[in-house]
């Protein structure tokens, strides 16, 4: 950090046409991430690129929004059979949230956005792709079939896009894109992205690219590093109850809680209220100027609990968040790391906590695959009879053999079929506790002691104090936001 002075440039400064700003805008998009930064200038230029990046950096604006402007530049039609952007997802779900991204960015803009993945019927797929697309998001091998049967070219495409490379070998679709490939036009523009770089991705990159510009961004996880995190298990009806008792009993500053519904939220602020805390909810169906006084509420402290939609909340550029509380948790995991990195911007630490219901577990686990990480629980359910359940080890995915994973992400010994480590002592394979309580404290993760400092003088920013956590002695590294006056 030594004397580099980082401005954080807008959209507008990156150059985007108006009706992509606009949807920004309606999609409480303020300021591009990194990768963002990086690479819409360079796609705008016309370069190829080599991005590595997980999903959660942002990256599918990154592609989505250039693309997009240099389609609304160039005019054009769709060819009929095929499409002007071809984008190349491994699976299903990825294709999907990807197609969305372009419709939501160019939902001013007007362009046909199609997904062509397996598993479902070809007759709608092979109607879209013969009226001709603006931007085909597909799976390689559905799309191999579509060019077998002759319901797809891929001869007029202006801009290939192969999003989670490593995935793609993975998932064995490496021979189906090096069958692809050939089809596409030589004067094409690529952009290649990929969270890791095994030999393989790298040998098909430099076979794809031409004189790439490289853009790499920080893996998500380490947002997770950075932030102190727990999970307490308790009943959905309970969750009021321990949230009050959070929000109370603490000297607890700026606190994001976040909701995975515009009701839920709602429901959050009103029962906050009858409990005595203010609170202002955010999300797509307030006012700009309800959101515009929630936020200034929220950033003088008048009301330092901001409830928001996770749509919302991308959109709130508040420094000091000290708390996150997810209230519940998200669809999609990724979002769970967006969370919690509100209360680490600008390299600072903070403390996330998570309320998990028995019907949220499978999203528990889906999180913790993704960080990596089994994140410290302690059970606060009414009724403790039998253990909170973990998954069940299946021993290693299926797919690749070991040996031949070669740097890629995840996976690996001493991890339960969730991806995460597991603590000494557990066994994969069976159901363990949650652990309760102040016993569970010793398996709270340790912070690195320079971050711990760090998330000790951050804390401070309201009445100089924060509680000591389970016992622990004054400055040891298990200083924690506890919950008040437990039952
Ligand atoms: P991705 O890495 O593309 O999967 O994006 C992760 C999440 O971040 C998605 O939910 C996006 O909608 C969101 N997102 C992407 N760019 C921004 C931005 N500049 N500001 C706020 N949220 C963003």
């Amino acid at each position: 950090m030594s004397g580099i002075i980082h401005i954080v440039t807008s959209f507008t400064e990156l150059g985007l046409a108006t009706p992509l700003l606009r949807a920004l805008d309606e999609a409480g998009y303020t300021t591009p991430t990194p990768i963002q930064e990086q690479a819409i200038p360079l796609v705008l230029q016309g370069r190829d690129i080599l991005g590595i990046a997980q999903t959660g950096t942002g990256k599918t604006a990154a592609f989505a929004l250039p693309i997009l402007h240099q389609l609304a530049a160039k005019g054009g039609r769709p060819p009929r059979g095929g499409s002007r952007v071809l984008v190349l997802s491994p699976t299903r779900e990825l294709a999907t949230q990807i197609a969305d991204s372009f419709k939501s960015y160019g939902a001013h803009l007007g362009f046909s956005v199609t997904t062509v993945f397996g598993g479902v019927p070809h007759g709608g797929q092979r109607r879209a792709l013969a009226a001709g697309i603006d931007v085909l998001v597909a799976t390689p091998g559905r799309l191999l079939d579509h060019m077998a049967a002759g319901t797809a070219r891929l001869d007029r495409v202006e801009v290939l896009v192969l999003d989670e490379a490593d995935q793609m070998l993975d998932k064995g679709f490496l021979p189906a894109i090096r069958k692809l490939i050939p089809t596409l036009p030589k004067a094409r523009q690529t952009l290649f992205f990929s969270a890791t770089m095994p030999t393989e991705i790298g040998r098909l990159a430099g076979e794809l690219l031409r004189d790439p510009a490289r853009v790499e961004v920080a893996p998500v996880a380490t947002t997770a590093e950075r932030v102190a995190q727990r999970i307490l298990h308790v009943e959905t009806a309970r969750k009021r109850l321990l949230l009050a008792r959070l929000l109370k009993g603490e000297s607890v500053g700026r606190t994001l809680v976040f909701a995975r519904t515009k009701h839920g939220a709602d429901r959050v602020v009103k029962q906050l209220a009858q409990d005595g805390l203010s609170a202002n909810a955010i999300h797509g169906n307030k006012s700009q100027g309800q959101r515009e006084r929630a936020l200034q509420e929220f950033r003088e402290g008048s009301a330092p609990i901001l409830v928001a939609t996770d749509i919302a909340a991308r959109g709130i550029d508040v420094d000091n968040v000290t708390h996150v509380v997810q209230y519940d948790l998200p669809d999609v995991p990724e979002s769970y790391v967006h969370r919690i990195g509100r209360t680490a911007r600008a390299g600072a630490s903070g403390e996330a906590v998570a309320l998990v219901a028995a019907e949220e577990l499978d999203k528990l686990w889906a999180v913790e695959k993704l960080i990596r990480t089994a994140i410290p629980a302690e059970d606060h359910r009414q009724d403790q009879s039998s253990p909170v359940a973990r998954p069940v080890q299946t021993g290693r995915p299926a797919g690749r053999p070991q040996g031949k994973r070669d740097g890629h992400r995840g996976g690996g010994q001493g991890r339960g079929r969730s991806g995460a480590p597991r603590p000494q002592g557990q066994p994969g394979g069976q159901q363990r506790p949650a652990g309760s309580g102040a016993a569970n404290q010793t398996r709270r993760r340790a912070m690195p002691a320079a971050v711990s400092e760090q998330t000790r003088s951050d804390r401070r920013w309201r009445d100089g104090d924060f509680r000591d956590g389970g016992g622990a002695k004054p400055g040891s590294r298990t200083q924690t936001w506890r919950v008040g006056g437990e039952d």
